[in-house]
């Protein structure tokens, strides 16, 4: 079958809709999907009726409500469509009520405090902007997740809030430059997604990657990624036929999966979906991750979705494109010809500059998890520290606008590229800048802090209430303004004086940059307790309680389980790194000391006593290392004890101080006993066969 006939055959989408239901119930959930209208009851159950069929036309027997809780994950909780008929039999039944409400027993997802597990009370709410779905036998509704008195339990909730408010203020804004057309506005996200493809059979032996996602020891190679011959390589057949499965698993769930490569680091790759409505694109995301997963197993790989799987070559991450797309069919964020005389465009694009700089702290805060922090700050992410690139052009726009400069365009350039046989083509006005945390490329921001094993909806919540809060101050003023002209070109001007500061152009691998935005008074909080407690700032609660995307005990609640989070999943990596360095590895290097003793041994009894200069040497070395791998995993133990698993907040940085580098320094001795252990002895699979083992 040809890809348009497949594509979207598993999702109750708008074509399957306007197929199934009556034209009065199709046009009042479209109200509800395009203009965020209130959803009628009525109007439920007639779709659930023909949702049901529809799933059980394709095999479907069950159904379940598909929520994201504070996990970073997805959920699901599967009923059978069977209900008990008066003749003793079955009907497949699904009714209004099931369609519109679940009520999992939720009393062991993380809460933070909001919902005692004595009330264990969480509903489930469908989300009628995110299509219902069949996979495998199963029909999943996409649904909001919150507890018995309301508060938001889930990422989908205050996303959608965010949205709203979002829409709202810009439709102010427009409306005070004289538009009368626009009827909604939308953020639209494109994610890439990194990730890492290993052989399966490598990757069941060993417990680090199992337990935690990463390696946790483990020598380097003695090939990395120097050569960058990785990077856009031809892709290995197995890895061809994964990714098509991959691509059809997708397109027949309505996930646009466009672009794949090969990343920089070995065995790494990219998958990128075409950009869609925020909420949707990050249902879509957290589908394209479970899809990579399974196809990999079936492929006989392990998909690893880790920000940091190899110590030595890049972490994985989630580029998160953003732009704000109207109802009629524009890009708030496109410069078009005349950036410099266009209103709308420079009110958006300050909106956005103000919204990085005063809220960096949340943008930072919004990607941390224990995982990321070993990425940012790496000499491949970007740093640790927010800061904007918009390109030279823009920023001579800017500031003409201002009033502080002048600014000619150059106009489109064609490119020289000395054979006639090539075609013209045009120059982009900014050439890319890839060490940016947060970068204009053309008519979008792409945000590349965010995680690649975290749900992209915390990200997407904080830049989308930051910009709304910028658009209500913005719309505040021009509300009071005489002369609108001069009031955005101050506005710009003002922009441009209090956060110009976020706006860096240079490279921000460079370490003199650190120095440089301390000095411009930007923050630095290059681990997740430095910065997860600015959550709570006041700066940061009023804005988003003022907007109300989060009441205060959510956000309370949120601060509490990022930083459980993080205590858990180190001490985890602690506990698994005592158990294969007591129970793997210094066994392994007993055995080979001990049969390095037995071979002096037999040489000596043979009077060769002067040919044992290797195996002295070698028991010497690695007698030292075993035992120095036990003090030091006896010392990592003790710390574990020594651990409150009671007040994981007042820990977190306690852990990140005393228990990560124990860690640190217990990997060290590892890996250089590994460097010299004979390959036969070592207790699991190396970074050479890990790396490099698909071809
Ligand atoms: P890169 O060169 O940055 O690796 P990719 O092609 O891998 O680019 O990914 C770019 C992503 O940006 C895609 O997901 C694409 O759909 C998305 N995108 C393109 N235009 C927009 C836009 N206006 N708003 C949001 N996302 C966009
Ligand atoms: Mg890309």
């Amino acid at each position: 079958m040809e890809i348009p006939e497949f594509y979207g055959c598993d999702v109750f989408d708008d074509r399957a809709m306007r197929a199934a239901l009556p034209s009065k119930i199709y046009t009042s959930l479209r109200k509800t999907i395009d203009n965020g209208e209130r959803l009628n009851s009525d109007v439920a159950s007639v779709v659930a009726d023909a949702m049901r069929d529809w799933a059980v036309g394709r095999g479907a027997t069950h159904f379940t409500h598909w929520f994201q809780p504070l996990t970073g994950i997805t959920a699901e909780k599967h009923d059978s469509f069977i209900e008990r008929s008066p003749d003793g039999g079955v009907i497949m039944d699904f009714s209004g009520k099931e369609l519109i409400k679940g009520e999992p027993d939720a009393s062991s997802f993380p809460s933070g405090g909001l919902r005692a597990t004595f009330e264990a009370r969480g509903y489930t709410a469908w989300d009628p902007t995110s299509y219902a779905f069949v996979k495998g036998k199963t029909l999943y509704v996409p649904t909001a997740f919150c507890s018995y008195t309301g508060e938001a339990l889930d990422k989908k909730t205050p996303l959608l809030r965010s949205m709203d408010v979002l829409n709202r203020e810009a439709l102010r804004v427009l409306r005070l430059l004289g538009d009368t057309e626009v009827r909604r506005v939308r953020p639209v996200v494109g994610a890439e997604q990194e990730y890492f493809l290993i052989p399966k059979e490598l990757y069941e032996k060993r417990e680090d990657l199992r337990y935690t996602g990463r390696t946790l020891f483990g020598a380097p190679s003695s090939k990395g990624q120097e050569l960058d011959d990785h990077y856009f390589g031809a892709i290995a057949p197995d890895v061809a036929s994964f990714m098509e499965e991959v691509n059809e698993r997708l397109w027949r769930l309505g996930v646009p999966a466009k672009t794949e490569h090969n990343e920089v680091a070995p065995s790494q790759h990219e998958l990128a979906c075409i950009f869609d409505t925020v909420n949707v694109a990050t249902d879509q995301n957290q589908l394209v991750m479970e899809i990579l997963k399974e196809t990999a197993d079936k492929h006989g790989f392990a998909c690893l979705l880790h920000e940091k799987p190899f110590a030595g070559v890049n972490g994985s991450g989630k580029h998160n494109n953003w732009s704000l797309a109207t109802d009629t069919g524009a890009n708030l964020l496109s410069p078009g010809t005349a950036p410099q005389d266009d209103v709308r465009f420079l009110l958006f694009l300050c909106a956005v500059v103000r919204a990085v700089d005063k809220y960096q702290d949340l943008l930072r805060l919004s990607v941390a998890t224990a995982s990321n922090d070993h990425r940012l700050g790496g000499n491949e992410a970007p740093p640790a520290v927010i800061s904007m690139f918009i390109g030279e052009d823009l920023a001579a726009v800017l500031s003409a606008a201002a009033g502080t400069g002048s600014y000619i365009s150059s106009g489109r350039k064609t490119m020289e590229l000395g054979s006639d046989v090539l075609p013209d083509i045009y120059k982009d006005n900014t050439d890319r800048n890839r060490t940016s945390p947060f970068a204009f490329t053309g008519n979008k921001f792409e945000f590349r802090m965010p995680g690649s094993s975290d749900s992209i909806a915390c990200p997407n919540i904080m830049l989308n209430s930051a910009v709304a809060d910028s658009l209500k101050k913005f719309a505040d003023r021009l509300e009071k303004a005489e002369d609108m002209e001069k009031e955005v070109h101050a506005l710009v001007r003002e922009t441009l004086e209090e956060h110009g500061r976020v706006i860096f152009n240079g490279n921000g691998y460079d370490k003199g940059w650190i120095e440089e935005a301390e000095r411009r008074g930007l923050k630095n909080y290059p681990t997740t307790p430095d910065c997860m407690k600015h959550l709570l700032d006041e700066k940061n609660v009023s804005m988003l309680t003022g907007l109300g995307v989060y009441n205060i005990a959510e956000l309370e609640s949120r601060c509490e389980i990022m930083l459980e989070n993080y205590c858990k999943s180190v001490m985890i990596e602690a506990k698994t790194m005592v158990s294969m360095a007591l129970k793997e590895i210094a066994p392994a290097i007993e055995k080979y000391t001990g049969d390095l003793a037995v071979r002096m041994a037999a040489k000596t009894a043979s009077s060769l006593e002067t040919a044992c200069g290797f195996e002295k040497n070698m028991i010497k070395r690695l007698s030292a290392f075993a035992e120095e791998i036990s003090e030091k995993a006896f010392a990592l133990e003790d710390l574990i004890t020594e651990t409150s698993t009671e007040e994981w907040v007042t820990e977190a940085e306690e852990i990140r101080d005393k228990v990560l580098s124990a860690m640190e320094d217990l990997r060290s001795s590892c890996d250089a006993a590994e460097k010299i252990t004979a390959e036969e002895y070592w207790p699991f699979p190396t970074y050479g066969p890990l790396l490099f083992g698909i071809r």
